[in-house]
């Protein structure tokens, strides 16, 4: 099966192996990840290197806690005004898409929420210019969803927010290109598009920004205190920690986030060189603003999107169906997915615009 869910999504294939392979015995240990105590130096050493690993290959500097946490990315919408406001009154937030106006929507019950610019009114296909943003200069934070899995939009470059620390749900797009992470005030992403299996969050957070949480923060939602207890305040995801480690490895195997970066660009100019191509489909993201992890298409004949699926399905070709709010296809096309995947995705796009005619 060629999977192009949009998440829990593919794992590297060779990852796969090695927890099979690991599951019933870690190392000589006797035991199996899940059966080990997070305090125990073998899940210890797990957990650490797990972050050392994820330092290296998004290039994290030392200013920076590294946080595993649960709760997923919506968890994270309500804990980053808990733990960013400082003080402040309100924030800004940047609507691309439906995950960052769920985000506004949440973050507006903890604080005053200015949606700083939206591209709702057109349909969430494009990101609108930086010079039409109404940034509020005493917000405490920027918010931004760099890549809207739904709509698949995609900011290709951090925006400047005037010194206001900027706040980025990567969930769709972590890890999936190089970036500079100094950039960010705070970059969060649940794992289980391009980390590893659902259930472990990771928070990337400069450190200065911590310490003056939301009265009544409970600890376990204070960056602070999950940072000094190194995310081990209570049991952790200690599976999902271990097998998002053995990504971070296959990542740095595959050249880090240069090689992946060139190898998810090809991939998706394959498939959008195709669509734009062929007139039976149509993306209609705005071509500057294409997501590359998240592909939406439709059919010139809507009514043959059942067939499309079903013929998808019988060729190994899964997980195509269009987010309901959307409609037709979504091709996920995260880093695990292969460039074979998408060719033979291609393929099978050609062969049913020819049983059209
Ligand atoms: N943000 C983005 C961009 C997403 O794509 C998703 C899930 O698809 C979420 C947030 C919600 O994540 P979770 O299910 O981990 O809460």
């Amino acid at each position: 099966i060629v999977n192009f869910s949009a998440g829990p999504a593919t794992l590297p294939f060779e990852v796969l192996q090695q927890v099979q392979a690991e599951l019933l015995d870690w190392n000589g240990s006797g035991m199996s990840v899940m059966e080990m105590s997070h305090r125990d130096k073998e899940f210890m050493s797990i957990a650490q290197a797990a972050e050392q690993d994820l330092r290296e290959v998004m290039g994290i500097p030392a200013n920076y806690k590294v946080l595993f946490m649960q709760g997923g990315a919506t968890a994270q919408f309500s804990f980053v005004p808990m733990n960013l406001l400082r003080g402040k009154a309100g924030a800004d937030y940047i609507v691309t898409g439906d995950w960052g106006k769920k985000a506004a929507k949440i973050g507006g019950q903890l604080c005053k929420v200015n949606v700083a610019a939206s591209a709702e009114a057109d349909k969430f296909t494009h990101i609108p210019e930086r010079g039409s943003w109404n940034l509020d200069p005493d917000a405490a934070y920027v918010h931004i969803t760099p890549n809207e899995t739904i709509h698949g939009v995609e900011f290709h470059a951090e925006p400047d927010t005037a010194g206001v620390p900027l706040v980025a749900d990567m969930s769709s797009n972590i890890l999936s290109r190089p970036i500079d992470v100094s950039k960010y005030g705070l970059i969060y992403a649940g794992a289980q598009k391009n980390i590893g299996p659902s259930g472990v969050t990771i928070v990337v957070v400069r450190e200065d920004l911590l310490g003056e949480t939301l009265p009544k923060t409970p600890a376990i939602f204070d960056y602070k205190q999950v940072a000094d207890n190194e995310s081990m305040l209570n049991t952790p995801p200690c599976f999902a920690w271990y097998v998002a480690g053995l990504v971070f490895k296959w990542m740095k195997q595959q050249g880090g986030m240069t090689a992946i970066g060139e190898r998810n660009a090809a991939k998706a100019a394959l498939l959008y060189d195709y669509i734009d191509s062929e007139p039976f489909y149509t993306n209609p993201v705005r071509k500057a603003d294409r997501s590359r992890m998240n592909v939406p298409f439709t059919l010139a004949n809507p009514e043959r999107d059942a067939d499309f699926l079903k013929g998808a399905k019988a060729v190994g070709l899964s997980g195509l169906k269009g987010h309901r709010s959307v409609g037709g296809m979504r091709a996920s096309i995260y880093n695990a997915m292969t460039i074979d995947g998408v060719q033979a995705l291609v393929d099978y796009m050609k062969e049913f615009v020819r049983t059209q005619s």
